[in-house]
């Protein structure tokens, strides 16, 4: 037996969704910490996933995915930003966002590269830098506001910088980047050669009229930018880990070097099926007003509860404060709300290489009426427990 293997990444450990999800399980708990719905996704794209199995497209995907799933994600493309991208050069499909994320960033991170993230971060930017020799830069938002001054963000790019890393509808917080964020990030990344990496999974998922500003917005911006966005997130189906990558053609050009040495291609008949899908505009014009929904049922119930509420304006994701209940650190309190009251949750501390600690937790609503109106039972206990 090897007596020691050195860590390339020395410092992870297993993520903290499957540590909640765990958690959640092993006490019976209500679980709104890991972001899954609780519900299936349509029955038609499901009949449609049957049909191309039996029709036997059951054997490789061309590598950078189906044609026709590539074709109509152009064409969402259009009618939902108003801008053309090339099906054959710009579109990639890949195992889930976390591949398409992983790929950009082996594609362009060298050693000694640094990349420049907005923390609290999603949990798998970080990895991917560092496995390339990169090193993570990180902007640290601050609750309750949790938005970029960017001026400060500005101080951090350096002439090692080669990536940026934003996203948006953003995972913890709930924020959505603005015009005039989108503006001040095309003037600090004018005249450099810094890369951009948008990861936008919760592209549909914005509330209250905010509107998504994704890169696909900015013909000049776009030209450095590779985007990323999730199926699981928009159509319910976590599970079947398809999702794609949008970039100009000398960037997607790079992006399908390591692509296709990563998993070549992927899930064939699920391709097919998105494709057909996805043909309908309907499917996701009504995705909004289902998510306000739920946010909004979720908020009421939380408003019964003695937590503060954060403002949340796109994701499935909700924050709330506990620092006029109790002193725990947020780990302790989510673990102990898991135990005691039957409610899991995730600590945001954990997405801060720092560990910053402001007494916030997160809640997914993207659940059941059932689940969320239980949760609501065990919220509204919370302040007795305590004591
Ligand atoms: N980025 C963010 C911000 C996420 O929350 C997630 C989780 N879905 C991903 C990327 C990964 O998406 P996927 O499940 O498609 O790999
Ligand atoms: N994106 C989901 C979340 O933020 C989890 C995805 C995962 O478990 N890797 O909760």
């Amino acid at each position: 037996m090897m007596s020691h293997i050195p860590s390339k990444l020395p410092n992870v450990g297993t993520t903290i969704f499957s540590v909640m999800s765990a958690l959640a399980h092993q006490h019976g708990a209500v679980n709104l910490s890991q972001g899954f719905p609780d519900f299936d996704c349509d029955e038609l794209l499901k009949d449609l996933v049957v049909k191309h199995l039996r029709l036997g497209h059951n054997q490789y995907a061309p590598m950078p995915g189906v044609a026709s799933l590539r074709e109509a994600l152009a064409h969402k493309v259009n009618v939902e930003y108003g801008f053309e991208i090339d099906p054959d050069t710009e579109v990639t499909v890949t195992a889930g966002a976390t591949q398409a994320l992983f790929t950009a960033i082996s594609a362009f991170v060298r050693s000694g590269d640094e990349v420049v993230i907005v923390e609290p971060a999603y949990d798998c930017y970080r990895p991917a830098v560092e496995l390339q020799g990169g090193s993570v830069v990180s902007y640290e938002l601050v609750s309750p506001d949790y938005r970029i001054d960017w001026s400060e963000f500005a101080k951090l790019i350096s002439p090692h910088t080669r990536m940026v890393i934003i996203n948006t509808p953003h995972n913890p917080t709930g924020r959505v980047l603005g015009k005039e964020d989108m503006a001040a990030l095309e003037n600090i990344l004018e005249g450099t050669s810094i890369i951009l990496l948008s990861d936008e999974v919760y592209e549909q998922l914005v509330f209250d009229g905010h509107q998504h500003r994704g890169v696909l917005r900015y013909p000049k911006l776009f030209q450095r930018s590779l985007a990323t966005f999730s199926f699981g997130k928009t159509l319910h189906n976590t599970g079947w880990k398809i999702g794609y990558c949008i970039a100009p053609e000398p960037l997607m050009r790079e992006f399908r070097k390591v692509h296709q040495y990563t998993v070549f291609s992927v899930n064939t008949p699920i391709q097919y099926a998105l494709a057909e899908y996805i043909t309908d505009p309907g499917i996701f014009t009504g995705l909004r007003a289902f998510y306000q929904r739920k946010r909004d049922h979720f908020l009421e119930l939380l408003r019964q509860s003695p937590f503060d509420i954060l403002p949340c304006e796109g994701t499935y994701f909700q924050l709330v404060g506990y620092s006029t209940l109790s002193d725990m650190s947020d780990l302790d309190f989510t673990e102990w709300m898991t135990r005691e009251a039957g409610l899991a949750a995730i600590p945001v501390s954990v997405f801060y290489e720092s560990g910053r600690d402001n007494k916030v937790i997160r809640f997914c609503f993207a659940k059941t009426e059932r689940l969320l109106d239980q949760a609501g039972e065990k919220l509204a206990r919370i302040g007795q427990l305590l004591g």
